[in-house]
């Protein structure tokens, strides 16, 4: 959340979301997201290494590969927060501009494990923040609210709980809402589930499932889990050593996994 904190609150941003609506419905035909022979190193080490991928179609991509094999660094180049040494990066068409990344970054949701849910704030608060820093109409703001209460199973009566008061896999349920609140076009989510447990997970895809044929748009999904992939994902791309060790649709991702997980 540190680039929605640092949101300025200004009338400015509702003629730049005009600006951001009005390129968007123009340049809808274009792929959500181009990567175009990235490269970065951190110090000496190489992460990635002439990376080029399209996101798109409103389908799930799931991003698998060990820890440390460039997973979350791929995501913050997607979302401007970090400039790859090289290469481009292509929003709907439009490279970045990294003097703009916040104004990009309400095309983009993004869910993280870690949940960053403000504690302090309370569900409705938390879930409603966007809305509220966009300067959104108040009926907007109930009326998006209860849509993604129900589309989650969230209890109304919830609102006014704080973060403390949920469990994990709650807290995740109300991080989405919080994420998908301006309804993005481009949802990305770094290991979002790693620390729930196996129900809790299972009942989370099922809502995410649902919110994909509903309000289908392009995911980027970080995971380490084969499984969830399989769950989830509509591709998919195997990171190792920097580079593309593999990719393909769900088909090759689910015999993939079959092949992987029965040598152990
Ligand atoms: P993953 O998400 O697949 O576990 P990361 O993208 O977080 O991997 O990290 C890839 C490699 O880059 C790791 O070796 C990590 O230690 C290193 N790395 C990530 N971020 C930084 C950073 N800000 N400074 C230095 N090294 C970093
Ligand atoms: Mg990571």
């Amino acid at each position: 959340m540190r680039s929605v904190l640092k949101l300025d609150r200004g009338p400015g941003w509702f003629i730049l979301e005009v600006v951001y609506l009005i390129q968007k419905i123009l340049v809808s035909d274009q792929t959500p997201v181009s990567l175009n022979w990235i490269s970065h190193s951190f110090e000496s080490r190489r992460v990635l290494s002439e990376f080029s991928f399209s996101f798109g179609g409103d389908k799930v991509i799931a991003i698998l590969g060990k820890s440390g094999s460039g997973k979350s660094t791929l995501l913050q180049i997607v979302n401007g927060m970090i400039k790859p040494d090289q290469g481009e990066v292509l929003l709907f068409g439009e490279p970045i501009n990294y003097s703009h990344v916040r104004a990009l970054r309400l095309q983009m949701g993004y869910v993280v494990q870690q949940v960053g849910l403000f504690p302090h704030m309370d569900v409705e608060s938390n879930i409603c923040l966007l809305g509220r820093i966009t300067n959104r109409p108040k009926e907007f703001i109930r009326k998006r609210l209860f849509q993604l209460l129900d589309t989650v199973q969230l209890p109304r009566t919830w609102l006014k709980k704080y973060p403390h008061e949920l469990s994990g896999g709650e807290q995740q349920r109300v991080g989405l809402c919080r994420a998908m609140f301006l309804d993005p076009p481009i949802l990305l989510m770094d290991e979002p589930f790693a620390s729930l447990d196996y129900e809790t997970k299972h009942s989370i895809y099922k809502h995410i499932v649902a919110m994909q044929h509903t309000q289908p748009r392009t995911i980027i999904l970080v995971t380490h889990d084969w499984e969830e992939a399989v769950t989830l994902a509509d591709q998919f791309i195997w990171l190792e050593e920097a580079k593309i060790k593999e990719s393909g649709d769900h088909h090759h991702l689910k015999e993939l996994k079959t092949q992987l997980f029965s040598k152990l």
